[in-house]
């Protein structure tokens, strides 16, 4: 039987489970992009509620609208009343203080709910940040708050320690949304920046805890040193619980597309607390640290904000194989330049509805840039794929 922990919430008085449902990448036909399979991801959703999650994170950019609608049908039936439910506003839309309004509204129709317990800026950074300003959307979240609309006020971030820090401090946050893992702890709002929010008493709640699923699927140098660990644990669990041993983390949300997925994690949350870790398992984690950053080539998370590319590139796709094909050896190997050939190399033939193109296909009409989080250069990283997976030249030239 499992036993869900709770943490404390910042300087919210919540009770909140170590881990949290990210309804960004629930089961569906193509990817994030694409429809959600609606009884499926109903069945794992109130599942994850039923082992004891209460704290569900969606937006109005996951599945493009879906998963904010498939929450809607979810949350019925009492379920609404067991969570508590984040969204997030999409800036991008946003162009006028009026339109924070009709974003709201369709937001709270779609989930079906009178109410959102935090509302968060989604994805700020140092350009959007000024929007903000610009547009006073402060204002217009305080008076969405006054009305009872929204519960409390946070942001999501991706951009660089002192920018995280400028926003940290212009606003009386009630929470963030991070991007933290054992292998990102010096990139984005880094550990200094962790502790800095938690210092002044926002919850930090993190994203990303297995970097897109990569920390889940380690390379066969990392499985050798997970086995002399003295705790044998799952790739999934040495990364859940490096976070939860922390006390400036308030929950994790993990992004799960099937039962397996909600089980497990529901299972090491039940293991999880602060400062539980040995210094045998910090050293694990340190080692397995190391191994990550020199195998990925490319820090994409596949988190499809970049997509749909106009020319139907499958950019996370090609990234994913480049960093496969990279930490794998043997048979692994050969089986990402396999993949890599299945994607579509011929313009003619590309599906623009359900994405397939190699990264030959890219035109470097560089739109997809500005929408990258991690701030990749798309086309120029796609150039270095096709030269490794077909060209077969050697990685060394280019990392
Ligand atoms: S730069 Fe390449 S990958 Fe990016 S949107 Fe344009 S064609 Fe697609
Ligand atoms: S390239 Fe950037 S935007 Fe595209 S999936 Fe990867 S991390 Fe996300």
């Amino acid at each position: 039987m499992i036993k869900m922990k709770y943490r404390k919430m910042g300087s919210l008085d919540w009770e909140v489970s170590a881990l949290g449902f990210g309804a960004m990448r629930l089961p569906a036909i193509f990817g994030m992009a694409g429809g959600v399979k609606k009884k499926k991801a109903i069945e794992i959703i109130r599942s994850g509620i039923d082992q004891g999650i209460n704290y569900i994170d969606t937006a109005w950019l996951y599945h493009l609208g879906g998963s904010e609608k498939v929450l809607g049908e979810a949350l019925k039936d009492g379920y609404r009343e067991k969570i508590k439910l984040v969204t997030k506003l999409p800036l991008m839309f946003v162009r006028k203080p009026e339109d924070f309004d009709k974003l709201l509204k369709q937001q709270l129709e779609r989930l079906q709910t009178d109410y959102v317990d935090i509302y968060l800026f989604h994805g700020l950074n140092r350009n959007n940040f000024k929007k903000i300003e610009e547009l006073n959307l402060f204002a217009k979240m305080e008076k969405a708050q006054e009305d009872g609309l929204i519960k409390h006020i946070g942001f999501s971030f991706h951009d660089t320690l002192p920018v995280f820090r400028e926003i940290v401090d212009s606003y009386n946050w009630d929470m963030c949304l991070i991007q933290y893992n054992y292998m990102d702890t010096g990139i984005q709002a880094t550990t200094d920046g962790l502790k800095y929010a938690h210092e002044k008493g926002i919850a930090c709640v993190i994203m990303e805890p297995l970097k897109g699923g990569q920390l889940a699927n380690p390379p066969d140098e990392a499985i050798e040193v997970m086995k002399k660990a003295k705790n044998t644990r799952t790739p999934v669990d040495w990364a859940l619980q490096f976070l939860w041993n922390l006390p400036e983390v308030a929950l994790v949300i993990s992004g799960m597309g099937n039962q397996r997925m909600v089980d497990e994690n529901c299972q090491s949350a039940d293991k999880s607390g602060i400062n539980t870790l040995s210094e045998d398992d910090t050293k694990i984690i340190n080692e397995l640290a190391e191994i990550f950053r020199k195998n990925i080539l490319v820090p994409c998370t596949t988190c499809q904000y970049c997509m749909p590319c106009p020319y139907g590139v499958n950019i996370p796709d090609n990234f994913a194989i480049l960093n496969n094909f990279n930490q794998y050896h043997g048979l692994r190997k050969t089986s990402e330049r396999k993949k890599y050939k299945k994607l579509v190399g011929d313009a003619k033939r590309v599906d623009l509805e359900n994405p397939n193109g190699n990264a030959s296909i890219c035109t470097k009409c560089n739109e997809c840039i500005e929408k990258c989080p991690q701030n990749i250069q798309i086309p120029d990283e796609l150039e270095k794929v096709h030269a490794i997976l077909d060209k077969k030249k050697d990685v060394s030239e280019f990392y």
